[in-house]
């Protein structure tokens, strides 16, 4: 045999062997055993990633559906209320209810306190105080508390702006929620504050509380016969409600004692987005298949 024809057969001999090689890989890949294999294990890591990283409140309400924006009250069917409150910027000096702060932290009560970013900087002290314990959240009310859907796209959105930038820069805390001045919502605006992360956020029990007429018995009577599961209670910190510290260890009492366990807004907002988003569905799904035995 010469040189030449012995190098071409062990060449020859090589490819063959790296040919077979290759091709038996590429059948270990596309067997179905393999394929289910696959599957099962990128289920299991999947699963592994959202027990440990769950969306947190804020990916949540951010994820919920145009339909249910603003959002005005959680599910019907859980026994859960939150108490709200508004710190809408005042003229004057003592525009802060320190009372109602002590209360939901005495009584260990959770609440959302929107806050306007004039009234943070008239008392930056309030607003550390209430960014100091974890069962108060803080959300968004506008720098000046205008008329925000009677003025043009780009004030609007400076409004919102200017408070996350003031609130973060002074306490740590991004809101993800927003309520607007007066009630007074429409789509630009949920669109504006969705584009600056912020969920809009409204209610269902409107306490009355800024009504010079109603007195705290009448407060605490109108506001435990209108919540329902899943209300949201406004009411305001900025003393702007004339009986709402009065009135407040009662409601808190009185829902209580009726079953209602009180929450926080983003809470609710939860429950919502767990019970009716896709990729909500799609995170249970994936903890069922995770139990599913040995498919074999
Ligand atoms: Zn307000």
């Amino acid at each position: 045999m010469s040189t030449l024809r012995f190098i071409r057969l062990i060449v020859s001999l090589i490819v063959f062997v790296l040919f077979a090689y290759l091709a038996s890989r590429h059948q270990h890949f596309v067997t179905p055993e393999r394929a289910e294999k696959v599957s099962l294990n990128d289920t299991a890591s999947v699963a592994a990633i959202a027990e440990t990283h769950p969306k947190d409140a804020r990916e949540l309400a951010l994820e919920l559906p145009d339909t249910l924006l603003p959002f005005c009250r959680g599910l019907k069917t859980r026994k859960e209320v939150a108490l709200s409150f508004d710190a809408c910027p005042t003229s004057g000096k003592n525009q802060f209810n320190r009372a109602i702060a002590n209360i939901l932290l005495e009584t260990k009560t959770p609440a959302t306190v929107f806050l306007s970013g004039r009234w943070v900087e008239q008392d930056t002290a309030a607003t550390r105080l209430l960014a100091s314990d974890s069962l108060i959240e803080l959300g968004n009310h506008s720098y000046t508390h205008p008329h925000l859907t009677h003025i043009t796209l780009g004030k609007m959105r400076k409004e919102l702006e200017r408070t996350q930038k003031i609130i973060a820069d002074l306490t740590g805390q991004r809101p993800f929620l927003f309520r607007a001045p007066y009630g007074e919502v429409n789509d630009t605006l949920i669109n504006v504050a969705r584009e600056l992360g912020l969920a809009t956020v409204q209610f269902d029990v409107e306490s009355g509380d800024p009504d010079t007429t109603f007195t705290a018995q009448r407060l605490i009577k109108w506001v435990t016969e209108k919540s329902r599961n899943g209300s949201i209670v406004i009411m305001h910190i900025n003393n702007r409600g004339w009986h709402t510290a009065q009135a407040l260890p009662t409601i808190i009492q009185f829902l209580r004692d009726r079953g209602y366990i009180l929450v926080k807004v983003s809470a609710l907002m939860k429950q919502v987005s767990e019970e009716l988003l896709p990729g909500a569905l799609a995170h249970s799904d994936v903890h069922r298949g995770k139990d599913v035995p040995n498919r074999k």
